[in-house]
């Protein structure tokens, strides 16, 4: 641990305080939000993730429900399942948790989620309008890490941000929200020529791969914040698993000027970003609803 160390559990707090104090403020409405999960098959991976969604949901005053389908279920049947919540007024949101088992289109099923309930930030709409500056509701782990640099307090108009990683739910949405702020962004993928050299003119390096200890020391800038979003598994010095990131923490703190740890950085914040988006959709529902209906309660 260091006092460079960008930790997350006070941002989540914070982020889940205004959650809360607006689903409070619902109480005197009939709107009230509800979360719906969906899980495919074993559900062992997603298991903690699932009971961490659950447990803060419930702590703020949303109301989560899971959905758990059989391992052999059909894509259509899963489809038919998610039009069904999508008409269902009492739901406000759906949560497709990952992996999905191999004959599911996970991106089918993200596209049959209505755009009013998409709390993950991941159908087209949502993405396309991120493109358009439309920054509020994005992908939960996208929008939890740039939460953390704008904690550094350092000025996005013109910071020098390097993202390594561009997959659709982590690096590309954070690309975009950081131009969306005013950054010059440079995106790295497995096809980058030479990493380093754009890592080490970084003022701030994002890290979303799946590469335990990808980002050593000798690639970054001194003074840069480090935001490490990768989730690791591996060998711990004692035989036993424990978690890492896709940055080496040792070898980077004594050159970052902040840098979030494995665990204890973005992943709180990312559940909190999903309460607080949650909220976001149902404001948005709610004010489709009275568009199409008229102000007052349904
Ligand atoms: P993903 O879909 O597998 O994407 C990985 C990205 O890394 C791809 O864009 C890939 O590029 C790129 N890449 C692969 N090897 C590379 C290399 N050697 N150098 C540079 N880029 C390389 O993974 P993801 O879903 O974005 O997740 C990334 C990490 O974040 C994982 O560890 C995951 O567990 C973690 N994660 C954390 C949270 C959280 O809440 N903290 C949430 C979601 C994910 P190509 O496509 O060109 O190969």
């Amino acid at each position: 641990m260091s006092n460079r160390d960008l930790r997350g559990r006070a941002v989540a707090d914070e982020i889940l305080a205004g959650v809360a104090a607006e689903v409070e403020a619902l109480k005197k409405t009939s709107w009230s939000p509800k979360l719906m999960s969906i899980t495919v098959g074993d559900v062992t991976a997603v298991d903690v993730y699932v009971r961490n969604q659950r447990r803060i949901a419930e702590r703020i005053g949303i109301v989560f429900e899971e959905r758990n389908f059989p391992e052999n279920v059909g894509q259509q049947e899963l489809l038919a399942a998610i039009r069904a919540m999508n008409v269902d007024p009492t739901v406000t949101g759906i949560i497709i948790q990952r992996p999905v088992p191999r004959h599911i289109s996970v991106k089918a099923l993200q596209i049959a989620v209505h755009p009013l309930k998409d709390v993950e930030g991941m159908h087209p709409t949502s993405i396309g309008n991120i493109v358009y500056n439309e920054l509020d509701l994005a992908p939960c782990t996208a929008m939890a890490s740039v939460e953390m640099l704008k904690r550094t307090n350092l000025e996005l108009k013109g910071l020098e941000v390097v993202v390594v990683g561009h997959s659709e739910i982590v690096g590309k949405p954070i690309a975009f929200l950081l131009m969306a702020e005013g950054a010059t962004v440079t995106v790295c993928h497995h096809m980058t020529r030479n990493l380093q050299i754009h890592t080490r003119r970084a003022d701030a390096v994002f890290v979303a791969v799946g590469r335990p200890r990808l980002l050593t020391g000798e690639m970054v800038k001194p003074g840069a914040a480090i935001i490490d979003i990768g989730i690791n598994e591996v060998d711990g010095p004692d035989g036993r698993k424990i978690v890492v990131g896709d940055v080496d923490y040792d070898s980077c703190v004594e050159h970052a000027g902040w840098i979030t740890p494995v665990p204890g950085g973005v992943g709180p914040v990312t559940v909190s970003v999903l309460m607080r988006n949650t909220m976001i959709a149902m404001r948005r529902l709610k004010a489709h609803y009275e568009a199409e209906f008229g102000a007052g309660d349904l």
